[in-house]
């Protein structure tokens, strides 16, 4: 869908630490490190929510919101769990992304590919970077789970000429790339996007990790799993595990960046290709198709994947409402008690397909109030209309 165009507007790039055109609402997504910040007023996903105008663009239609697996998880033609047969040693999970994107750069595809490293100094400080070696994916493998500005890098890739380019990013990442897509000069652009949600800067990702893990020097991944518990990992291997509903949500409820306390595009809908966990069992990585270029992607790396349908059973409605003024009011359990229902939960609670629409509906419902307590005047436009669906279905807190 991509075409080269005549050479676009620059504006001058804002330094390191200068107030952002969203201000508070600023994700760090990067473009404003770069002379295309002469279109963030349209192209900011905390400025302009634009989702149905991107998605025809970018998918040929927008969301048939008449289908309700469209409205949660957005435009697509297949969806399926999925692993690798044989996983990448220190990735997040199975390493399908960067088996992806190896793929993608090796049998020529694409020139380059935009990822995130880490710096040599801190694990979790992410690096962007445009990867041109399958060495240089693999440094990028593993989350980096606080905000990244992985548009910071747009100049550097008209700089070096590239015509084909696959980035990988998050929702937020995405919105402002398909909003400049076309005045970045490029034959073919490929998007592998991730779900994501309740991310950090990296001085809120310490407090996380402070107040929750029982070693937080030596966690080396993490995980909101769907069995309920967060699953730190650590250097000596060891998995140590924390209930949902001992999280310390009162020392918690300010750690998260207020832009994804804002956000409503969990499920990376503009991405061509998505691969989480969320709607897949256990163990498994989810993969959502949501156009051709999607399906020309993941057809790289058939013969290195087994895959399975998606599933879903349980309800998680009931579970959803009581979270709503439980989240609100900061409630913690006792370990002991947190512990008793995350074992209880995990046996009848919602699984695949259901346990994803548990994490959206659970998002969504504590942003949308997030938002009407602080942002009144940006709710109509801020909140896409599928989300308004979602939210919806539940009884919110009287203000
Ligand atoms: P790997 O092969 O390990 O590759 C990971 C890729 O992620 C790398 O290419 C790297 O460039 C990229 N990356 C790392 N950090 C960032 C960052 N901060 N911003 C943008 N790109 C980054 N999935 C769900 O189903 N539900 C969730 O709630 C969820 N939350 C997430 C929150 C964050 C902050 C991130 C980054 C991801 C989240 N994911 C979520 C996606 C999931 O955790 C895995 O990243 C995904 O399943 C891919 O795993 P993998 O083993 O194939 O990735
Ligand atoms: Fe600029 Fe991105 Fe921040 Fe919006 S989120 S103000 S586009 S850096």
């Amino acid at each position: 869908m991509t075409l080269a165009q005549p050479p676009h507007k620059k504006a001058k790039a804002l330094r390191p630490g200068a107030p952002r055109p969203a201000k508070e609402l600023c994700s760090e997504c990067g473009l404003c490190d770069t002379y295309y910040i002469h279109y963030v007023k349209e192209a900011c996903a905390f400025i302009n929510q634009q989702f149905p105008a991107l998605e025809a663009t970018t998918h040929g239609r927008d969301r048939d919101l008449g289908n309700e697996q469209e409205v949660y998880f957005g435009v697509h033609q297949d969806m399926m769990a999925a692993r690798k047969q044989q996983p990448i040693e220190g990735a997040q999970w199975t390493g399908i992304v960067s088996a992806i994107a190896i793929e993608m750069l090796t049998q020529g595809k694409v020139e380059g590919v935009v990822c995130v490293q880490n710096t040599e100094a801190d694990r979790f400080q992410p690096q962007p970077v445009i990867a041109r070696t399958p060495e240089d994916i693999l440094a990028a493998r593993v989350n980096k789970p606080t905000l990244s500005p992985n548009l910071s890098v747009l100049e550097e890739i008209e700089r070096s000429g590239l015509k084909r380019l696959l980035v990988i990013g998050v929702g937020c990442q995405i919105q402002a790339l398909r909003a400049v897509e076309q005045q970045l000069g490029l034959e073919k652009l490929y998007v592998l996007g991730t779900p994501c949600v309740d991310n950090v800067t990296r001085a809120g990702l310490q407090k996380f990790l402070d107040t929750t893990s029982k070693s937080p020097d030596t966690v080396v991944h993490y995980e909101f799993m769907q069995d309920f518990r967060v699953h730190f990992k650590h250097e000596n291997g060891e998995v140590e595990k924390v209930p949902f509903f001992g999280l310390k949500t009162n020392q918690l409820k300010d750690v998260f960046a207020p832009s994804c306390m804002s956000c409503f595009d969990y499920v990376n809908g503009l991405a061509d290709l998505v691969v989480g966990y969320m709607g897949a069992p256990f163990g498994w990585q989810w993969i959502v198709v949501r156009n051709d270029t999607g399906q020309e992607m993941l057809d790289l790396v058939k013969d290195q994947i087994d895959t399975q349908p998606v599933m879903s059973s349980g309800d998680r409605k009931a579970a959803v409402q009581q979270s709503i003024p439980a989240y609100d009011k900061g409630v913690t359990l006792p370990m002991w008690a947190a512990k008793l229902m995350g074992v209880f939960i995990e046996k009848i609670g919602p699984k695949g397909l259901e346990y994803a629409r548990f994490s959206i509906d659970s998002h969504f419902t504590r942003n949308y109030l997030y938002l009407k307590r602080n942002y009144p005047d940006k709710l109509a436009q801020h909140v896409p209309e599928f989300a308004k669906r979602i939210v919806g279905q539940y009884q919110l807190p009287d203000e």
